[in-house]
């Protein structure tokens, strides 16, 4: 896959508000935020979106959903939150590489425009 802002915010060459990190996964705050509090969460790993993960990602794919959780307990999401995925164009994906969003400190609204 083609290079992303992303892959330089992993290899921290250029910054970001990172608030969690491990072996495969970096959470970070969205530079252009939707909710009070917007997380990403992405993988190390140069997945392009949803429909280019595969079987051999499917322990990755847990890993991230967990650590979505781990994020949201670290900075006090206790009364919920919405997680996100765009993927594709329809989707609304504007950056190729794998990202969950994680929005909360407001109340969310349905159906998502
Ligand atoms: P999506 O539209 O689902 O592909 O989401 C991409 C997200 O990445 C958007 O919410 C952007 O605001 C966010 N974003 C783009 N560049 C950066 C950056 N350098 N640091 C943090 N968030 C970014």
């Amino acid at each position: 896959m083609s290079e992303t802002i992303f892959s330089k915010i992993i290899r921290k060459e250029i910054p970001a508000n990172i608030v969690y990190e491990d072996d495969l996964a970096l959470a970070f705050r969205d530079i252009n935020p939707q909710a009070p509090t917007h997380i990403l969460v992405i993988p190390k790993k140069p997945i392009v979106n949803l429909d280019d993960a595969d079987l051999e990602d499917h322990a990755l794919l847990g890993h991230l959903l967990l650590t979505v959780k781990k994020v949201a307990k670290q900075l006090g999401l206790t009364n919920g939150y919405r997680v996100v995925i765009n993927n594709g164009t329809d989707g609304g994906q504007t950056v190729y590489h794998l990202h969950l969003h994680i929005l909360g400190d407001r109340p969310m609204g349905w159906p998502p425009g």
